[in-house]
């Protein structure tokens, strides 16, 4: 049956080609979303195969993180932001999902996945999911969870408020900003356990923080953070 499927597919393929979002060529059976050349180009960091890599650092004495990594590096002229452009503004779901599903295959295969209980998506304002119709975290979180089947929870943490406009403010008021913007619910789901945070783009690491303080905050808990994106400034 499989075999009748593909020669379907490859057959529809000639009418309905579909494009690499990066580069435009047409994507061959096995591909999604990007050409395994634009896979193979992207820019990606080494943080989930080194303990006290720069990401982690970044956290130290702001939140306590167990272990901290993220995909590739957000840049104005990155692969990665274009990809996430789609995601965040264009309704790509299947581009987070395929990337969390990418990006968790890379992360299981090193370890990083060990002792992980459960994924916890950073939740977006109602407002603006509302918008949007969805949170591309999640989409990432259910593509980092597919291939363990780890459970996903967005019902946990629950943003209690809107943040102001992050851009102009120095960092001691972006961490002003957001502290107590998030609450937990059910706090009994998550007690002993060890979850992973997850996020689209981490870019101050303000938001971060927030969330992981308030896990702390909520039980007893061991929180590690994963990202599709770090901006550049975070890891130098
Ligand atoms: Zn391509």
């Amino acid at each position: 049956m499989s075999n009748i499927k593909d020669i379907t597919d490859d057959f529809l393929s000639l009418f309905l080609p579909r494009p690499c979002l990066s580069c435009r060529a047409h994507l061959v059976r096995g591909e999604e979303v990007l050409c395994t050349g634009c896979l193979l180009a992207m820019a990606r960091t080494d943080f989930h195969s080194r303990r006290d890599n720069m990401l982690e650092q970044a956290f130290w004495g702001r939140c306590q993180v167990e272990r901290a990594a993220a995909f590739s590096v957000y840049n104005r002229g990155s692969r990665i932001r274009k990809l996430i452009h789609l995601l965040k503004y264009e309704g790509r779901q299947d581009v987070g999902r395929m990337l969390g599903g990418l990006y968790g295959s890379v992360l299981s295969g090193s370890g990083f996945m060990d002792g992980i209980d459960m994924i916890i998506p950073v939740p977006l304002d109602a407002a603006r999911e509302r918008r949007r119709g969805y949170n591309q975290s999640l989409c990432i979180a259910e593509g980092l969870a597919s291939l363990r089947g780890l459970p996903v929870r967005s019902d946990i943490l629950c943003r209690t408020g809107k943040s102001g406009s992050q851009t102009r403010r120095g960092r001691y008021e972006r961490w002003e900003n957001v502290e107590g913007l998030f609450t937990v619910r059910k706090s009994d789901l998550i007690r002993g356990r060890h979850l992973l945070v997850v996020d689209d783009v981490i870019t101050t690491g303000s938001t971060i923080e927030a969330c992981v303080n308030a896990l702390h905050d909520a039980g007893d808990v061991k929180v590690s953070v994963v990202s599709l994106a770090v901006a550049q400034k975070l890891t130098l």
